[in-house]
């Protein structure tokens, strides 16, 4: 059967180019379908704009909505195994990793659908006698959710939900490279009972669909994950709108190994930082910086720890590293490191595509780790988005910090020390929206999350994860019985 999309509440043909999704370990085909054309954006904004705001759904009550949630929540959890195998034929994620995503994406909806029942305006005090004020969340309306192909079902449920227990209808548009997971996702939607119309799953290509649905004049917010030049660019079309956005874009993300670190467990730490999910994660820590001191100590253990992990079939159990995405990424990758070789750098670990055995029918690159560049060569510098990892020996704390906050991007940074002290300090004047301290790449639903500088602008998840999908409104009640005086 071809793979039909979801709009305006119907499964249906979709009216655009023809699409394809590959799996990345092999390049075999997952599903060829029609991606959304511009008619579907017209009918999935339209129906968006009746569901929202149909009293059915105006006025359910928060706690009604978060029933919806909650069931979604459970469906994920009972087709765990079923999403995971999806997730990873999309994008070549190890299983292992996929299923901790889609379990990490069960508990998205359920604690959205606890915030939800729990949402509440606010009684600012006031000092008058003659009137009190209230202040309450209202949607939006029509939400744009654009999400990209590296971690799909995480990046749409933190989307998707928190503008659906606002209130919200959402026109989802997910990255070509994985359409299947967003549509899966569709699926659990309707069968939680999600009204008609509140959710849309738009296939198709970026800057067609994508940019039709955000620039659609219906379409009140944009809600956006993905590469920073794109970020940028919606961004002006919501200025032309004024409309708000939500950018979660692209970093750089250094890590630090101070002088007194336990070493062990920041070399495993910092692999895990940058290698999991092959380094296609926006959080990856791609720069380290190391106390000269414990340089080559550190520089030995990593060059073992990355020499030792496994790359292969991202269904096989044991795999560390699966495929990137496509072929076209992995030359993109392998350019980078050509290029810190031209420049000097010296390859201690990978550095190759692989071309035997089952490795070489997919688009997979070792775990690589470089150094010798000078910091502001385009491998510092530039997000890669791939396994590789460039280290910098540093000696003093003020050359670190200056080191480390020497780039466009400010999404994540990571801090390896025994003493808490210092790495509060450290923590304070590193420009990033999250820091981790011995430890890296944890997540909780309940933290905000979100970039400085040019990795972007407002905060996905925790409790106020809701009221960024609303606007608020000031009532006042009048108190006093005369009529109002004039002040003259
Ligand atoms: P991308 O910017 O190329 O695409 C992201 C999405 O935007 C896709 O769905 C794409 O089709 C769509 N798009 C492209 N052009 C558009 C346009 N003109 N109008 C509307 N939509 C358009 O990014 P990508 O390659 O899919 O993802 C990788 C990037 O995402 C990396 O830079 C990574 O750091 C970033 N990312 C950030 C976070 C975060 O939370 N900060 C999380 C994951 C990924």
């Amino acid at each position: 059967m071809t793979q039909q999309i979801f709009v305006a509440g119907e499964w249906r043909e979709g009216r655009g180019d023809p699409m394809v999704s590959r799996f990345p370990a092999d390049g075999s085909i997952n599903a060829e379908f029609n991606a959304a054309g511009l008619a579907d954006v017209e009918d999935a904004v339209a129906a968006a704009e009746a569901a929202w705001r149909a009293p059915s759904w105006r006025s359910r009550q928060p706690h009604e909505r978060a029933e919806v949630l909650y069931r979604v929540s459970e469906l994920i959890k009972s087709r765990l195994e079923e999403l995971a195998a999806q997730q990873t034929r999309d994008n070549g994620k190890p299983l292992s990793e996929a299923r901790g995503l889609v379990a990490s994406a069960a508990g998205t909806a359920r604690y959205f659908a606890a915030a939800c029942e729990t949402l509440e305006g606010e009684l600012p005090t006031q000092r008058n006698a003659d009137f009190m004020t209230l202040s309450r969340y209202e949607p939006l309306g029509v939400i744009a959710a654009i999400t990209p192909w590296n971690s799909p079902i995480a990046s749409e449920m933190q989307k998707v939900v928190p503008a659906l227990a606002g209130g919200n209808a959402v026109v989802l548009k997910p990255a070509e490279a994985t359409p299947l997971m967003a549509l899966k996702l569709a699926e659990l939607f309707e069968e939680a009972g999600l009204p008609k119309g509140l959710l849309s799953v738009l296939p198709g290509r970026g800057s067609v669909i994508g940019e039709a649905i955000a620039r659609h004049p219906w379409v009140r917010k944009i809600s956006f994950t993905g590469g920073t030049n794109t970020g940028r660019h919606l961004a002006h079309v919501a200025a032309d709108k004024l409309i708000g956005t939500s950018l979660e874009l692209g970093g750089k993300s250094p890590t630090i190994i101070c002088e007194d670190a336990d070493l062990e467990q920041a070399a495993k730490g910092v692999a895990y930082g940058i290698f999991s999910s092959a380094g296609q994660a926006c959080i990856a820590g791609s720069r380290l910086f190391i106390h000269r001191r414990r340089y080559d100590e550190v520089m030995e253990r990593l060059e073992e720890i990355a020499g030792g992990l496994r790359v292969g079939h991202p269904e096989t159990a044991g795999v560390h590293l699966g495929p990137l995405i496509s072929e076209s990424h992995r030359d993109g990758v392998a350019a980078y490191v050509e290029r810190a070789r031209e420049e000097g750098g010296r390859i201690r670990v990978g550095g190759t595509i692989p071309t035997e055995g089952e490795l070489a029918a997919g688009s997979y690159y070792p775990p690589t780790l470089i150094d010798g560049l000078p910091h502001d060569s385009a491998v510092c510098q530039e997000e890669i988005f791939g396994p590789v990892l460039v280290a910098l020996p540093y000696d003093d704390e003020d050359e670190l910090v200056g080191l480390a906050n020497d780039n466009a991007y400010g999404l994540a940074a990571g801090i390896w020390s025994a003493d808490y002290r210092r790495a509060l300090r450290l923590a304070d004047k590193l420009e990033a929206g999250t820091v981790w301290i011995n430890t890296y790449k944890k997540f909780s639903i309940s933290t905000p999350f979100g970039g400085y500088k040019e990795s972007g602008l407002g905060r996905e998840k925790g409790r106020r994860g809701i009221q960024a999908y609303m606007q608020q409104k000031s009532l006042y009640l009048g108190l006093d019985h005369e009529p109002i005086a004039w002040s003259d």
